[in-house]
C-alpha cells in the first residue's frame, strides 16, 4: 500500500486511459485531447488560463521564478521546497529576501508585510500553499490578500503542488498556481501545469523569460490546442481521464472526503499519544513526530505492507508522513492508523488496544 504523499499510486482506470498507442502530439487527434485536458485543467484551478509543461514541478517552480521576478523575489522557506524557490533564485542570480522558518512554524501576514515593506523593489512573491517537507499549510490567502492591498503589482505565485486537487483554494489574489503530475492527481511523473490569473498572463506578455521553459511562448500555442514542443501525450490522456473522473466525482465531493480523511488520521493518531508536528497542519498528510519514526516505518513496510514517507534533512529518522491525496479508500486510511498502533505495540511503547481504528471510524463516519 503506497501511502507516501507523492508519488501516489496511479488508479486503474487510469492506467488503463494510458495504455493505447502513442499518437503523434501534431495531428487533430491528439489537438481534441489537449483542448479537452486544457478546458479541465483551467477548471481545477478556477483560474483564467492554464499551460501544461513536460517537467516535473520544479521545472514550473524554475518558470515562475524567471518570468514574474523583475527585480526582487521574496522567498519563503518553512522547508526543502520554500527553500527550492530561494535556490532557482540563486541559480539565477535574481536578487531575493528570504524569510526562513523552522519546518513547523507557518508564515505569517506580520513577517511578508513588514519584508515588503523593508525592501520595496519586492515584486514577486514564492510560496507553498501547503509545504510538504513537514506538511504545513501556509495562510496564503490571507498573506496573498495582505500584500495585493499593499501593492496590487506584485505578483504571487503558489507552489500547489500538495494543495491542487486537495482542497479548494481561494484564487482571488493570487496570480500563478503551480501543481505537478504524482501528488494529488495520481499521475505518474513528468507534467507540471500552471494556473494563471489576467494578471500574470499580462506579466508573461512582456517579462516571460527562458527558452523550453518559456511560459508565455507555451501559452500562446497552449491557446491553439497544440504546444510548443512535443507534449507528453501519454501522460496528457492520463490527466484527461483523472479530471474528468474528479469533475463526475465532484470536486467538493473530494475535498471533503480528504478533509475527513485528514482529520480521522489526525485525531486517531493524537488518541494513541503521538504528536501532530506541523503547527498548521495541511490536509495533504499528516505529519508525525516521533523518536521511533525509523522502527515504525520499517514495521509498517515489512509487517503492513503500509509504505510510508520519513523526513529529510534535520527531520530525518525524526518524522512521519501519510498521504491523504488522491482517492485514497477508507479502509486504506483505517488501516494505516491501526497499523501504527500495532508498530507502537511491537516496540513496547503502548499497548494495543484499538484505539487509533476506533477513533478513526468514529471521527470519518461521525458516530
Ligand atoms: C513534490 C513537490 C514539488 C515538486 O517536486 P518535483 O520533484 O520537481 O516534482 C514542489 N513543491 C512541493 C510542495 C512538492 O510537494
Amino acid at each position: 500500500m503506497l501511502l507516501t504523499p507523492g508519488p501516489t499510486p496511479v488508479p486503474e482506470f487510469v492506467r488503463v486511459a494510458m495504455s493505447g498507442e502513442t499518437i503523434h502530439h501534431r495531428t487533430p487527434e491528439f489537438e481534441s485531447i489537449f483542448g479537452k485536458t486544457r478546458e479541465l485543467l483551467i477548471e481545477l484551478f478556477g483560474m483564467e488560463d492554464a499551460v501544461m509543461l513536460v517537467s516535473s514541478g520544479t521545472g514550473a517552480m524554475e518558470a515562475c521564478v524567471t518570468s514574474f521576478t523583475g527585480q526582487k523575489a521574496l522567498t519563503i522557506n518553512s522547508g526543502k521546497f520554500g527553500e527550492r524557490f530561494g535556490k532557482i533564485c540563486d541559480a539565477y542570480k535574481i536578487p531575493k529576501v528570504e524569510l526562513k522558518y523552522e519546518w513547523d512554524t507557518p508564515s505569517s501576514v506580520e513577517d511578508v508585510v513588514s519584508a515588503i515593506q523593508a525592501n520595496p523593489d519586492i515584486d514577486a512573491v514564492f510560496i507553498q500553499i501547503c509545504e510538504s517537507a513537514g506538511g504545513l499549510r501556509h495562510p496564503v490567502e490571507e498573506i496573498a490578500k495582505a500584500v495585493k492591498a499593499l501593492n496590487p503589482n506584485i505578483m504571487i505565485v503558489a507552489d500547489g503542488i500538495t494543495a491542487i486537487g486537495v482542497e479548494k483554494i481561494d484564487i482571488t489574489n493570487l496570480d500563478a498556481v503551480i501543481t505537478g503530475s504524482q501528488k494529488a492527481l495520481m499521475l505518474p511523473p513528468g507534467l507540471a501545469m500552471v494556473g494563471l490569473s489576467k494578471e500574470a498572463i499580462k506579466r508573461l506578455e512582456v517579462n516571460a523569460k527562458g527558452y523550453y521553459l518559456n511560459l508565455y511562448t507555451e501559452l500562446k500555442k497552449q491557446r491553439e490546442n497544440t504546444t510548443a514542443w512535443t507534449a507528453a501525450t501519454t501522460l496528457t490522456m492520463g490527466l484527461q481521464a483523472i479530471l474528468e473522473h474528479i469533475k463526475a466525482t465532484g470536486y467538493d465531493k473530494l475535498y471533503a472526503n480528504t478533509a475527513s480523511r485528514a482529520k480521522a488520521t489526525r485525531e486517531a493518531l493524537t488518541a494513541i499519544g503521538l504528536s501532530i508536528y506541523p503547527k498548521s497542519p495541511a490536509d495533504s498528510m499528516t505529519t508525525i513526530f516521533s523518536e521511533h519514526t525509523g522502527k515504525i516505518r520499517k514495521i509498517l513496510k515489512e509487517e503492513f505492507d503500509v509504505n510510508i514517507a520519513g523526513g529529510q534533512d534535520h527531520l530525518k529518522g525524526k518524522i512521519f508522513r501519510i498521504n491523504h491525496m488522491g482517492l485514497v479508500s477508507d479502509y486504506e486510511a483505517a488501516w494505516a492508523v491501526n497499523a501504527v498502533e500495532l508498530a507502537l505495540d511491537k516496540i513496547g511503547v503502548r499497548k494495543f488496544d484499538g484505539t487509533a481504528n476506533t477513533v478513526f471510524n468514529k471521527t470519518y463516519f461521525g458516530i
